[in-house]
């Protein structure tokens, strides 16, 4: 990689030296549903209604009830991109990922005049503070709220000094509050239960507008990074340096130095809000499995205490439904499957694909090598693997080492040709996956007890070890075709 990537502007920089990967319009553009109406046909693809599309990235130079600001969109919607912006080839980038895992660099704190996201100060204290009129932040469909969907939500443990950084749904309900649904479980709200148990707020930043490899590393869970594992120390050894953290102005909290824009915010004790309060529509926002999901009645509220950014700030947003929530949540999915396999049964896995079908999180295919009678069954295990890699994957397919797992037309032909309904399907009914499936109600299945709970299934493509040599695929003649369409091989 030539240019140096520590900050949005950096990489949006760099992605304009390479052809095809950043478009940008003038054209006035309605935060209110329209910014993200248009990207879905620019290049949102992932789980969005069709039609849709691989594309570019996307900045909004003039947005509607906003000026001065832009808002970035698809930054991370292809992995070829991501491929780009972590220097790193697109099928590798899950081994990048793990790597990254186990050399963690931690961050480092700058002092507030090498900060650029407190270019800009406002206090919630001065008259007029409206955090809807100082963050562009896109309503993604008309039924939804506007959301900072690409906020990196940083907080400490009170008792134990940890911290976490994490993404999370952040609805504007006010001029100075925001509504925060967390996932059970999650990391932040472990803290936040803490402080609310001993009655007090909970000070957080929300960073918006990264260093894409921040928001990649951002995504990882448990097991691979447990409770006090902080997911920034992973963008460091990404970039081979800490990330660059800065003291909030008001808040006890860091925050991402060289981000946009910075929230600063308290976490309310006993304080619940109605997620849809202001639409009153019973919905939240375009999740990632494509569907909108439904309003949370009662979740945690953070009262703004100062909004910071740079002079000329970009906004940064995804759609959920859209191949950047794929390549954010898959790719640690990847790392974290390869890196439990390889630790069980080395030399067996290849590579794992975390499928966009599933928005990287509830779909994998695993391409396992066969390479003694022993490995039969083997690849069974190794789908076991990935399920205790990653909780909420719901569906493995297993696949040989011939075969492309990044090309679905392939995969398809392997569960066509190498695969028996009756005998290699392996369902594990009962298993917590992950909510905002919709398939996963007790209505949808007398299987499920619970919201949540689902049926994990492994769908085994791959040829038993003493049949491959009944399997092999029709060999062609080995040429260099450049000799004759150089134009569509060039070096
Ligand atoms: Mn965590």
């Amino acid at each position: 990689m030539t240019t140096k990537i520590n900050d949005l502007r950096s990489a949006l920089d760099y992605l304009r030296t390479i052809p095809g990967q950043l478009v940008e319009t003038n054209v006035e553009a309605d935060p209110r549903a329209e910014i993200s109406g248009i990207y879905r046909y620019v290049g949102a693809k992932g789980t969005v209604k069709r039609p849709t599309r691989l594309g570019p990235a996307m900045i909004f130079n003039n947005v509607k009830g906003h000026p001065g600001a832009k808002v970035a969109i698809g930054v991370l919607s292809s992995r070829a991109r991501a491929g780009h912006l972590l220097g790193c080839e697109p099928e590798k980038l899950g081994f990048l990922l793990k790597d990254s895992v186990s050399t963690p660099i931690a961050p480092v704190v700058v002092s507030a005049d090498q900060a650029p996201c407190q270019e800009v100060v406002h206090l919630a204290t001065e008259e007029g503070f409206d955090i809807r009129k100082l963050i562009p932040a896109p309503t993604n469909t008309e039924d939804a709220g506007p959301y900072v969907t690409m906020g990196l939500c940083y907080g400490t443990d009170p008792e134990t000094g940890d911290t976490d950084i994490t993404i999370h749904r952040l609805c504007l309900q006010g001029k100075d509050e925001i509504s925060m649904y967390f996932v059970p479980g999650r990391h932040l709200d472990v803290f936040r239960q803490k402080y609310e148990k001993a009655g007090k707020p909970m000070p957080i930043s929300i960073s918006i507008g990264v260093d894409p490899a921040i928001e990649i590393a951002a995504c990882f869970e448990p097991p691979t990074t447990p409770l006090g594992f902080n997911e920034l120390s992973i963008a460091g050894s990404i970039r081979g340096e800490g990330v660059q953290m800065v003291q909030c102005k008001i808040i006890n909290e860091k925050a991402i130095a060289r981000a946009e824009y910075v929230i600063e915010g308290e976490l309310l004790p006993d304080v619940r809000v109605r997620e849809d309060q202001n639409s009153n529509t019973g919905k939240a926002m375009p999740e990632f499995p494509g569907y909108t999901g439904a309003m949370k009645p009662a979740i945690p509220l953070i009262k703004v205490k100062a909004v910071t950014h740079r002079r000329d700030p970009i906004m940064q947003s995804c759609i959920g439904p859209s191949e950047e929530h794929v390549n954010m949540a898959g790719i640690p999915t990847e790392a974290s499957i390869l890196g439990m396999t390889e630790k069980a049964l080395p030399g067996n896995v290849k590579n794992v694909y975390a499928h966009c079908s599933g928005g990287g999180k509830y779909m994998a295919v695993i391409q396992f090598v066969k390479k003694a009678p022993p490995d039969e069954g083997r690849q069974r295990q190794a789908a076991l693997l990935a399920f205790s890699a990653f909780s909420e994957l719901k569906h493995v397919i297993l696949v040989d080492d011939d075969v492309d797992l990044f090309d679905t037309d392939d995969v398809l032909w392997a569960l066509n040709t190498r695969f028996q309904g009756d005998v290699d399907v392996i369902t594990i009914p009962g298993v917590r996956c992950h909510p905002l499936d919709p398939s996963q109600s007790p209505e949808f299945s007398p299987s499920i007890r619970d919201v949540g709970i689902s049926c994990k299934t492994i769908f085994d493509c791959t040829v038993p070890f003493g049949l491959k040599e009944h399997f092999q695929r029709s060999k062609f003649k080995e040429v260099d075709p450049a000799k004759w369409v150089p134009e569509l091989f060039k070096k």
